[in-house]
Formats: C-alpha cells, structure tokens, sequence
C-alpha cells in the first residue's frame, strides 16, 4: 500500500513544492538583515567634525531583523534544500 507521505519531494507537482516552501518561509523566524548583517546600523564615512560613523539601516530601521521574504530566491532555496531533507516531516 502506497502512502502520501512516502512520496519523494521531488516527485510533487511544481505547484505544490511552491506553495509548501512559502509556508515554510513564511511560518519561519525573522532573519538577520542582508543590508546591515544584522547589526542595524550601515558604516558611513566619517566626515570632518561628524562624529557620526554609522547611520540606522533603512531597510530593517535598525533592529537588524527582518521579516522572511518568500519572493527571495535565496531563501526559497534555503526552505528547500530544509524540506528536502527532513522530508516528509513537514507534511
Ligand atoms: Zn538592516
């Protein structure tokens, strides 16, 4: 007897990996920054009498995290390569 949860990942449909590796992305913790390397804050070159070497980053406004993105194609990739291996867990 044939089980669903004894398929290979890669034998589901396209769509189906899709929208199981958005969920994943989605469900996931937020991430460190890319912009800043989480630290929440972007170097800037000093300039004479400022003192000021760093600026908040804009794109996490300085809290170093951001929220998953699953249009990302790195971490779809990620979430992938997560779900293939602890296959068929997720499900
Ligand atoms: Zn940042």
């Amino acid at each position: 007897m044939k089980y669903a949860f004894n398929l290979e990942w890669n034998e589901l449909s396209e769509e189906l990996r899709e929208a199981k590796i958005r969920e994943y992305i989605l469900a996931g913790d937020k991430r460190d920054c890319e912009e800043c390397d989480g630290v929440g804050e972007i170097p800037t070159a000093m300039e004479r009498g400022d003192i000021k070497t760093s600026k908040p980053c804009s794109h996490c406004s300085g809290t170093g995290r951001v929220n998953p993105d699953p249009d990302d194609l790195h971490q779809q990739e990620e979430a992938e390569e997560d779900i293939r291996i602890h296959f068929p867990i997720y499900f």
